[in-house]
């Protein structure tokens, strides 16, 4: 590898690194909405037209899938950090790449 190559290597890890920066948002979980019925007798939604959607996040926790109630004034910036983290797992994937490039020439902990 040319001094030139892995400089641009070195160069895109650095952006990459500096980018997750940018993403403060992510969020790691399933998008789930629910609609519900509820107990008051006579409701409309116990005839069909039910209440919701109900937006929950599925995240895992020490190996438990649970699910986060998302309110609706935060469901715009819950989808946003859904979309960040699938940037971060580009990143990631994308340094991962770097660094084994790098390991070959012996640069990967420069
Ligand atoms: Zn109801």
């Amino acid at each position: 590898m040319s001094n030139k190559t892995l400089k641009k290597l070195l160069d895109e890890r650095a952006r990459l690194l500096a980018e997750l920066g940018t993403l403060p948002r992510m969020l790691h979980g399933s998008w789930v909405e629910r609609f519900s019925v509820c107990s008051r007798p006579g409701c409309r939604c116990h005839s069909g037209d039910r209440h919701g959607p109900r937006h929950y996040l599925v995240v895992h926790e020490g190996g438990r899938q649970r699910q986060k109630y998302v309110p609706n004034s935060q469901v715009d910036a819950a989808q946003a950090g859904l979309a960040e983290y699938r940037r971060v797992r580009e990143i990631v994937d994308r340094i991962t790449h770097i660094n084994l490039a790098l390991m070959k020439e012996d640069a990967y902990e420069d």
